[in-house]
């Protein structure tokens, strides 16, 4: 039994890539890990729920206990459980009535289930812890750049500085990391630099097509995640925010709205699948000689 378990651990330390021959083991290990895992994660969302809310107001992530937006009555131990006291309390505040955004229940559930996600997906070990941060990290960038339109720089720095845990526990080579810093922020910086000055001339406003907070996200995404996740993250992104971005102007009018969120779910799954992605397309090339010379270059 014991050794069993053994055995069972060993094989969720690989991921679902690797998971076919450990069946049954497997699957008594992981229905332990899944609920501890998604317990886990709505707490830590439960902690993004403040972030996503004090940090564009620059107040303290630590000070001041949680308390009602509208009546100001603090928020009692019981009414602090992730996702479920939400539902407990249908979405009112226990004092006086007024409407809790469901928005909080949704990131904590978003972030356990995410959480699930990378464990299934990257296994038991440190990478996979790498990626839970990752993810945590996107969660906030996405929900602050929702809410303000803006990014904040540290949190992208944060999510560069991952890459150097993230060097020493994958297989993601240096050079891999250098192209991916590059390979999607210079044509972003050159769109952001020329539609800014387009849109300059014609009307005089200063907007610029792509923002420069999405310009380095897709810089600091790069170093951590390498450049053959980042292609298939910038596309995905794109075809998201295009979809979204036509139905908000059809129900709302506007024609601006923040691209931020499409591209974090753009490299959230492109950490997860990018690099099965563009592996497959690579091979789906007709293998003409310069073909094949350029894509063993990029490959070692
Ligand atoms: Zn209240």
């Amino acid at each position: 039994m014991y050794q069993k378990n053994m055995l069972a651990a060993l094989a969720a330390q690989t991921g679902w890539r690797e998971w076919q021959s450990f069946e049954d083991d497997l699957l008594q290990f992981l229905l332990m890990a899944i609920p501890v895992v998604f317990i886990y994660g709505i707490c830590i969302g439960s902690f993004l729920n403040v972030v996503i809310i004090r940090v564009p107001r620059g107040e303290s992530l630590i000070k001041r206990s949680s308390h009602c937006m509208t009546c100001g009555a603090k928020i009692r131990i019981i009414d602090l459980i992730p996702v479920f006291s939400w539902l407990f309390l249908k979405g009112k505040c226990h004092s006086c009535g007024e409407k809790i955004s469901v928005r909080y229940p949704i990131v904590e559930a978003l972030n356990g289930i995410l959480y699930v996600a990378d464990l299934l997906i990257f296994g038991v070990n440190v990478n996979c812890l790498l990626m839970m941060i990752f993810t945590s990290l996107l969660i906030c960038i996405a929900f602050i750049d929702w809410d303000t339109m803006d990014m904040y720089i540290p949190m992208l720095l944060m999510v560069a500085a991952l890459a150097i845990p993230s060097y020493f526990v994958t297989y993601l080579p240096l050079k891999e990391r250098i192209i991916g810093i590059f390979i999607i922020s210079v044509p972003f910086l050159l769109i952001g630099e020329i539609s800014g000055a387009y849109i300059k001339k014609k009307t005089g406003e200063k907007v610029r097509g792509i923002e420069l907070g999405d310009t380095i996200l897709m810089a600091c995404a790069g170093v951590l995640l390498g450049w053959k996740a980042m292609i298939p993250s910038a596309f995905i992104g794109i075809i998201l925010a295009a979809i979204f971005g036509l139905i908000i102007k059809k129900v709302t009018g506007k024609s601006k709205f923040a691209f931020g969120p499409y591209l974090c779910m753009g490299l959230l799954l492109g950490a997860m699948f990018g690099e099965e992605i563009t592996d497959w397309y690579i091979k789906m090339l007709p293998q003409q000689e310069h073909v094949q010379y350029y894509s063993a270059f990029l490959m070692h």
